[in-house]
């Protein structure tokens, strides 16, 4: 079996959201030669998000009118028998789209993409990284680097090799959605806490521009397995009851079907090793209050693009130097990241009650608590206004805490 052998100053393992924007980022900034090694065939095969965004990603990254399916100035939260309508305006993107333009923008920069191309591990001399082994038609590859960058998302598949991220200790999530078209009335982004419909999760119902929308649910499996009947179904009978339960929409057609899952944690893991960073959900940077993952991964990829160039340009590829990308990640958004994981696990946790009361309170947020809610930078007090207090969750304060450490 012949073994192929190429050499780039930084290759990246996964071509999703955050492996393309840290490619599309360095050749922006550099002349330095990037590959992105991605599994599958196309870049568009990656079709498991629902794609709903918001300005930060849309205008902050520079992504074109032709991936935006819709654009709506409200987002609505339900409970079982609780409405509001939030002024937080948002986007739904054509995920496989997104993944197209960032890889062709890379390229077009000179990055070389390279499909079909699955990395199984990383190639470690006198404890640093310089490069991958991997399989392209049945035939190993190596390709060697003097960084790479781990974005192959929650597989986590050279961090997990490195002891960087322990996804066996991470919290579990899977959602499945349906892209339809038929009749939707509303013209809000529509999230759902309720068991009946998403037991321990949430259902969505997002518009993607004539007369096509997206129906889903999904779920944290701890929280699935406390709040779901007894010998319950699948995840596709969710989403079907969803999708027929409401005269506000209609379903003519499935379109196509989006599914994955979500493995996450309070996002505080190791992001830089020897020769090595990690970006996007390889290191969990999905935020773990509603699984939105596309912003955060982008973000990261270019907190680390920016740390990465100084470092090659500097020759210094170790830990020392590249963890300023993990103080930074850290600083800006690992540390509220760990208070949402912890409205997260109480949200999902929710009895009826509750969730109506959730829903009614997030009504009661003033215009800069909505801001914070949509930046994921609620303050200790906004919690507190937000959460619909119970006396026997006194119990629950030890299991919720140990995430503060
Ligand atoms: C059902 C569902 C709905 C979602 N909806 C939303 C939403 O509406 N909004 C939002 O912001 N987020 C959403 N998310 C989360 C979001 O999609 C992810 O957080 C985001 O895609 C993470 O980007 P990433 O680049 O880190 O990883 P990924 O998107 O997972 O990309 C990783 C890439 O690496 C490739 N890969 C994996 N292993 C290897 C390997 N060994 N070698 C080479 N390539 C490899 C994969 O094929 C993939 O293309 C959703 C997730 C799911 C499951």
């Amino acid at each position: 079996m012949s073994v192929e052998m190429e050499s780039y100053d930084i290759v990246v393992a996964g071509g999703g959201p955050a492996g393309l924007q840290f490619a599309r980022s360095v050749v922006g900034r550099s002349d330095y030669s990037v590959a992105v090694l991605e599994a599958n065939d196309e870049l568009a095969d990656n079709d498991k998000s629902t794609g709903g965004t918001f300005h930060q990603v849309v205008e902050g990254f520079g992504v074109p009118d032709e991936v935006v399916m819709s654009e709506s100035a409200t987002v609505q939260f339900e409970g079982p028998s609780a409405r509001v309508t939030l002024d937080i305006p948002n986007y739904v993107l054509d995920f496989p789209a997104l993944l197209e333009f960032l890889g062709a923008d890379a390229a077009a920069d000179g990055a070389d993409i390279h499909t079909g191309v699955r990395v199984r591990e990383p190639i470690v001399e006198g404890g640093t990284v310089v490069g991958v082994r991997g399989t392209r038609d049945g035939e190993s590859v190596t390709y060697r680097a003097d960084l790479v960058v781990d974005a192959t998302g929650p597989a986590g598949t050279l961090t997990t090799r490195l002891h960087m991220w322990d996804r066996e200790a991470a919290q579990r999530g899977i959602g499945k959605e349906y892209e339809v078209t038929g009749r939707y009335d509303l013209s809000s982004m529509l999230f759902r806490f309720d068991h009946e419909y998403a037991p321990g999760g949430y259902a969505w119902v997002f518009p993607g521009g004539d007369d096509v929308f997206k129906v889903g649910v999904c779920w944290i499996d701890d929280f699935y397995a406390r709040h779901s009947p007894p010998d319950d179904g699948a995840i596709d009978d969710y989403v079907e009851r969803w999708a027929r339960s409401d005269p506000r929409w209609e379903v003519d057609d499935v379109r196509a079907v989006h599914a994955g899952q979500a493995i996450s944690d309070n996002s505080i893991n190791r992001r830089a090793t020897d020769g090595l960073v990690a970006v996007g959900d390889s290191v969990s940077s999905i935020n773990p209050l509603f699984g939105e993952g596309i912003r955060s991964g982008m973000e990261s990829a270019e907190m680390a693009a920016e740390v990465a160039t100084r470092a090659l340009t500097a020759g210094d590829v170790s830990r020392s130097f590249l963890s300023a990308y993990e103080r930074r990640w850290n600083r800006e958004k690992g540390s509220n990241w760990k208070r949402q994981r912890i409205a997260g696990e109480l949200l999902y946790d929710f009895d009826a009650a509750q969730q109506n009361r959730f829903v009614a309170n997030s009504g009661r947020l003033s215009d800069a608590q909505l801001d914070r809610l949509q930046r994921y930078e609620l303050t200790l007090p906004d919690l507190l206004s937000l959460y619909p207090f119970r006396l026997d969750d006194v119990r629950k304060a030890p299991t919720l805490l140990r995430h503060l450490w």
